[in-house]
């Protein structure tokens, strides 16, 4: 395993050790240890298949909900692991949430989509303010203020998708993951998603999975780049795009394979 990025403990908010996890028979994760630092943003880059997506799901415990998967090793959240015995699932979505690649918000209006988590959570404060706030952290209020009773589903691709960032940061997460959340959007959406990015961090810890190198490049602090289920490389995002120390990121970067 090449060049892991030392983080301190008292830094990392997300933790693997000798991560591995299994579709059956095959391992599509293999042996990965990572640190994740606080308040940044994260990109898993590498081609299709390597394992970005089964990597995320493991820091909220998605992959549970999938037959047939499994892991070993460990995951920890500001030190205790994610996957001990009496560790509650709901719980760690609940501060580890998550965005996925299509928008799927419910079909409710906007005002629902937003209270719906926080009120199965027994949230007790004043519920128009904190639908107002998280639409705010979302970048969507000015949208949508007027019309919160409206479906959400009459919303546009780019705004379903930053509500239900929305409804993710209802809840109030530490963590936000993204799978691929600007691939089925239009550029101008895109770039508003990336924006947004950019805003969210300084409240929220993002971990982006990204098959846009550009994109990675555009948002994140910190950059690994996984390939045929092993973390290749992992480090600040600029030095991993200008010098990269593994031959395989060189080649993956300048477009020789993907
Ligand atoms: P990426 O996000 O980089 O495209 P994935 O994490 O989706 O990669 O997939 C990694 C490997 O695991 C691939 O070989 C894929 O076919 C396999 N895989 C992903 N999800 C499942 C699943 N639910 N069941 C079986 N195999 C899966």
């Amino acid at each position: 395993m090449a060049s892991i990025t030392q983080i301190p403990d008292e830094q990392a908010v997300l933790r693997t050790r000798d991560l591995s996890v299994y579709y059956g028979e095959s391992r599509a994760v293999r042996d990965i240890s990572i640190a994740i630092p606080a308040n940044q943003a994260i990109a898993f880059i590498g081609p299709s298949g390597c394992g970005k997506s089964t990597l995320l799901r493991c820091f909220n415990r998605m992959n549970d909900l999938v037959p047939g998967a499994r892991i070993e090793g460990e995951v920890t959240y500001r030190g205790p692991n994610l996957y001990a015995p009496g560790v509650d699932p709901v719980e760690v979505r609940r501060r580890i949430g998550m965005v996925f690649q299509k928008p799927n918000p419910f079909p409710k209006s906007i005002y629902e989509n937003i209270a719906f988590g926080p009120r199965i959570n027994g949230y007790r404060g004043d519920m128009d303010a904190l639908v107002e706030r998280s639409l705010r952290q979302a970048a969507l209020w000015d949208e949508v203020k007027d019309r919160l009773d409206s479906s959400a589903l009459a919303l546009s691709g780019g705004q379903q998708q930053r509500l239900c960032i929305a409804r993710a940061l209802a809840v109030e997460p530490e963590i936000v993951l993204m799978d691929e959340p600007a691939s089925a959007l239009d550029p101008i959406a895109t770039q508003k998603i990336e924006d947004l990015i950019y805003h969210l961090k300084q409240d929220y810890t993002v971990i982006i999975v990204t098959h846009n190198m550009q994109q990675a490049a555009r948002v994140s602090d910190m950059t690994a780049f996984l390939y045929m289920g092993e973390l290749v490389e992992y480090g600040p995002t600029q030095g991993l795009f200008t010098s990269p120390r593994e031959e395989r990121t060189e080649a993956y970067i300048t477009g020789r394979f993907g």
